[in-house]
């Protein structure tokens, strides 16, 4: 998919204020410093549109950017670096689990995973509650150039091994790098394939 246009729609923490808009839309997601407003810019081919809401305050919000015309990228607010609570709702703010749980429209969520380290409870945590909430998701690796092939391709195995410890099997995933585009075409070219169905 070619990416024609890319605006900033609205930043909300309230569910019911997101736009009222049949469109699809794709979430982003991912521990704070993942890569998550390098990648967005990289798949859009726009310099700085997550920064546009980068704004001190507006990235605890759910943002909204419409590209094409024709579908919704959802920028959502970092997770800390808090240690797993009891509580997914504890951890992880009311308001993107309601974002989750309300938002019809959302097609897929992108976790982000950082693929040079193990991985983290928080992320683990986090899957686990979209899968229990029947939330479609795939994996993002994100920062592949900072890896050697062979410590990418271990890395990548390890976390399949951790992920099958709770998951009946690997969820889709991509491998990408914001600094060589790597991963670009095939992000882009599923969540066509997902505005097509
Ligand atoms: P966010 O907090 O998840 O939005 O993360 P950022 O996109 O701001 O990135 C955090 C840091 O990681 C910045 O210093 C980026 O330059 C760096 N970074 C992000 N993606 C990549 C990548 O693919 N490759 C490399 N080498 N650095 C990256």
């Amino acid at each position: 998919m070619k990416i024609k246009s890319a605006e900033f729609v609205i930043s909300n923490s309230d569910v019911s204020r997101c736009p009222d808009s049949p469109l699809p839309e794709y979430a982003f997601i991912g521990r704070s410093n993942v890569g998550k407003s390098s990648l967005i810019n990289m798949i859009t081919g726009r310099k700085s549109l997550a920064k546009t809401s980068g704004r001190p305050g507006k990235t605890q919000l759910i943002n909204h950017f419409l590209i094409n015309g024709s579908w919704h990228l959802v920028d959502l607010p970092g997770y800390g670096y808090a240690r797993v609570s009891k509580s997914v709702k504890k951890t992880f703010q009311k308001f993107i689990t309601a974002y989750f749980e309300q938002r019809r429209q959302m097609l897929c969520a992108f976790v982000l995973i950082d693929s040079r380290h193990d991985a983290q409870p928080i992320d683990l945590e986090f899957m686990q509650y979209l899968g229990e909430n029947g939330i479609p998701f795939c994996i993002i690796f994100t920062k592949a150039d900072k890896l050697k092939p062979k410590a990418l391709e271990r890395n990548v195995e390890t976390y399949k091994t951790q992920m099958l410890e709770n998951w009946e099997e690997m969820p889709r995933y991509f491998i990408t790098s914001s600094q060589s585009a790597l991963g670009k075409e095939e992000v882009l070219h599923y969540i066509e394939s997902l505005n097509e169905q």
